[in-house]
């Protein structure tokens, strides 16, 4: 009998009996929503971690870009990689705001600042400009911050991927105005359904906080419509255990990654691409992608299907890229060539904190078996 696949992501969850009291005593206490202590302590806790003041804990990264966006309003149109997952897309959509596609970076595969001035320079009314961490590398801020400013447009970022990440040292970013980060339980600080929203503008991030159970203020005469994107005390307690955890998940990640992306380096130069992570990027491997070239002529399924016939489980990503969905075909945009290639020859390998050198093992060979076949 075969051993089993290596699976591509294994939520790290740990149930120990801190846990498991903690989730007892929400439920025998009857409080278990509305914004209580648990969501709370989770909140300041996740604030102290990424050096800000403070963080609103939400229902879903989904949510908090859809409540993000809805804050920072603004009319006309949104600029958005199209290598991205759809959540970014309907944020902006349901929004009201008319999508304009940007192209990635060749070798970081996050929006390109070159291209963001380009649509700039020949696109009215743009209120908002959505950059994306693109598994654990976040894009070029600091040019995009600057290009936005100069267009006078606001920059909500969709770190879902980010959590952890640092750049130059911190795991905050100074100048975007709102950013959001998904705790699902396939990111890397798992709340089974999660997510955060940083604002550093006391403002707007008190209106988020409103918004985000059902707009409702003191006195309630002062009420707006909003949302119900309240994170619950049970999740709130999972991700509070995913959080005092997380050094320790994270160590052992990064290690496993480090080492299939050095193996990669080391063996399969060319044929195989890393992502390129650039030296003030601190990555949380939030995915491990890899881009195999030859997948544009053979196929990327015939690809997949030899890493699972050699016991590895993979994911193509992004596929198809938004500007692709039937949706936006018949008004596509001018032409993503970065874009459209890596939707053709990128996927993830398996990465997770509970693999074992025998997996690691299993994926290294793997990685000897697809190279055998893209070369012959
Ligand atoms: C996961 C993800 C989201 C959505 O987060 P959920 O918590 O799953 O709703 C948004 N954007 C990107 C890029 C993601 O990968």
């Amino acid at each position: 009998m075969n051993p089993p696949m290596v699976p591509w992501i294994n939520p790290h969850f740990a149930p120990d009996n801190e846990l498991m009291s903690a989730l007892r005593k929400i439920l025998r206490s009857g409080r278990v929503t509305n914004n209580g202590p648990m969501v709370a302590a989770f909140e300041s806790a996740a604030a102290k971690f990424l050096g800000v003041e403070e963080v609103i804990a939400v229902s879903n990264g989904s949510d908090a870009l859809l409540l993000s966006a809805y804050a920072l309003g603004g009319k006309g149109r949104a600029i958005l990689p199209s290598f991205t997952f759809m959540a970014t897309l309907s944020a902006v959509v349901h929004n009201g705001l008319i999508p304009v596609f940007c192209d990635v970076e060749p070798d970081r595969w996050t929006m390109s600042p070159r291209h963001l001035e380009t649509l700039l320079r020949k696109t009215k009314d743009v209120a908002l400009i959505v950059p994306v961490n693109s598994f654990g590398v976040p894009p070029d801020l600091p040019s995009i911050l600057s290009l936005a400013s100069s267009a006078g447009a606001k920059v909500l970022y969709d770190d879902a991927h980010g959590f952890g990440s640092k750049i130059s040292g911190f795991a905050r970013c100074p100048g975007v105005a709102v950013r959001i980060i998904s705790l699902h339980a396939t990111k890397v600080l798992p709340a089974v359904e999660g997510g955060l929203i940083i604002c550093e503008d006391r403002t707007l991030a008190k209106r988020i906080r409103q918004l985000r159970s059902h707009g409702l203020a003191v006195p309630l005469e002062k009420s707006l419509p909003g949302f119900n994107a309240r994170m619950d005390e049970l999740r709130a307690a999972v991700g509070l255990h995913s959080l005092r955890g997380f050094r320790q998940t994270m160590t052992r990640r990064r290690r496993y990654a480090q080492r299939l992306r050095a193996y990669i380096e080391d063996h399969f130069r060319g044929v195989f691409i890393n992502q390129q992570i650039p030296p003030e990027v601190e990555s949380n491997y939030t995915n491990l992608a890899i881009r195999i070239p030859a997948a544009e002529k053979i196929g990327i399924d015939a690809v997949i299907a030899q890493f699972q016939k050699s016991g590895v489980e993979t994911r193509r990503y992004f596929y198809p890229a938004l500007h692709q969905f039937e949706c936006f075909r018949e008004r596509r945009p001018t032409a993503l060539p970065v874009t459209e290639r890596l939707a053709l020859s990128l996927f993830c390998l398996p990465l997770h904190s509970l693999m074992k050198e025998k997996d690691l093992r299993r994926i290294e060979s793997a990685l000897r078996d697809v190279r055998r076949m893209v070369s012959s």
